[in-house]
């Protein structure tokens, strides 16, 4: 998540302190075969495969601590328990929280959004109230504010970016109005890997008194988080793309805003009291929580952070900045390939067009060399729109990537771009 500079400086060190080989060890997947070649994983940033840490954590919570949570007097309900209250304490860790009542856990980054905009957001809109995002967003984060837009009569507008995929940082000062009721802003792009300058960004909607969500489901994998610092109102990310399972993600949000704010969903765990006259509801964050939670998933998410952090996450900037490096060095030279913008911070990974060959095809000619990238519009509609184009590759970098990986991807570009020539 650097500048150009930066990241070739970085390259050289990267490589003779990140012994890759020993991470790539750790997952079971990476020896495997596709079409009877060495898999190449190029789309860790749709979701990471999993360590082998993760895997066991899950197996071993099933065979030796597994039974329903915060219900049961017996052992090993209070056992399942502990591990879970654990859990969230390892997330109030991984990003600095405050306190481990702002950790709400949820499916996914998508679900944290939702539960803004439903929770949050909505009883505070009216007809004619914008909800301001920007427009390189996946749609997670929009259609979640163009639902309650709707209801509302408030309507969802985008802040733009230039021809580098970067923001415009003063037309998005400019689109903060008197209506602006919230500013949802990626900080990470998962098309252009644009790093936004969340922290700059959170001050100046401060300044005009409007609440920001941060969307950081391609951030916290690739370099250490503090929410203190960014001084945001949500974030939000997803378990599955920081080495966890799917299936559970997290919400961060201010304590005053969770304590201020209406239940979402109804069920059992989220309540104080109940009876058919009337309920009152849990603190938070367990009033954000109806239902059985995904105990095995929450507690394989701690267990991800934890190895994440036993690795260093500057350790894995560096890292990933030496193989961004590579790459774009290495694409660069390939004919009829163009990289979707130019940012000068970027996070690991390219989006790439190549003439005359559909996206689509272009993954499927790659996957028979059992190299695995993601193609189409990446769930960002409007950003490829904005770009003029209809669809992309993109191959996007872990910390399991190894030089040689980037190789094979060029290699393999460069037969392709020169066979359809
Ligand atoms: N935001 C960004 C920037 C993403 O890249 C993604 C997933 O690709 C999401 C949100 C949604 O994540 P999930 O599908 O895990 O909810």
């Amino acid at each position: 998540m650097t500048a150009l500079p930066a990241r070739r400086e970085a390259a050289a060190t990267a490589r003779a302190e990140f012994d890759v080989a020993a991470v790539r060890a750790q997952f079971p997947i990476l020896s495997t075969t596709v079409h009877g070649r060495p898999l190449v994983y190029l789309d860790s940033a749709a979701s990471a495969q999993k360590p082998r840490a993760v895997i066991d954590a899950l197996a071993r919570l099933y065979e030796r601590d597994y039974a329903n949570i915060h219900r049961g007097v017996y052992e090993l309900s209070q056992r399942a328990s502990a591990l879970h209250d654990a859990a969230r304490r390892k997330v109030q860790r991984f990003l600095g929280a405050n306190d481990w009542r702002e950790i709400v856990f949820v499916r996914n980054a998508t679900e944290g959004v939702n539960l803004v905009a439903q929770s949050f957001l909505a009883p505070r809109l009216g007809p004619g109230d914008e909800i301001l995002v920007t427009e390189m967003e996946h749609h997670a984060n929009i259609v979640p504010w163009q639902l309650v837009a709707a209801r509302t009569g408030a309507k969802v507008v985008a802040a733009p970016i230039g021809d580098t995929g970067e923001l415009d940082l003063e037309a998005l000062a400019e689109r903060i109005g008197p209506r602006t009721r919230m500013l949802g802003v990626v900080w990470v792009s998962n098309v252009l890997g644009t790093v936004n300058p969340v922290e700059e960004i959170v001050a100046l909607a401060r300044r005009r008194g409007v609440p920001v969500l941060i969307d950081a489901a391609q951030a916290v994998q690739h370099q250490p988080v503090d929410v203190r610092a960014l001084d945001a109102d949500f974030l939000v990310f997803s378990g599955h793309k920081v080495y966890g399972p799917s299936g559970v993600g997290v919400l961060w949000g201010r304590l005053e805003h969770l304590a201020a704010m209406p239940p979402w969903q109804g069920g059992g765990d989220m309540i104080e009291r109940v009876a058919f006259e009337g309920t009152s509801f849990a603190e938070p964050p367990f009033r954000f929580e109806a239902g059985t939670p995904d105990i095995a998933g929450i507690h394989a998410l701690g267990v991800a952070l934890d190895w994440l952090e036993g690795l260093g996450l500057e350790a894995v900037a560096a890292h990933e900045a030496a193989l961004l490096a590579a790459a774009e060095d290495a694409l660069a030279r390939i004919p009829g390939l163009r990289v979707l913008g130019a940012p000068k911070r970027r996070a690991s990974l390219l989006s790439f067009t190549l003439d005359r060959v559909h996206a689509h095809d272009l993954g499927t000619l790659l996957d028979l060399e059992g190299i695995a990238v993601r193609t189409g519009h990446h769930c960002a509609m409007p950003l490829h729109a904005r770009l003029g184009v209809s669809a992309s590759a993109r191959a996007s970098f872990a910390v399991y990537t190894s030089a040689e990986e980037i190789d094979a991807l060029a290699r393999a570009l460069r037969r392709i771009a020169e066979s359809w020539r």
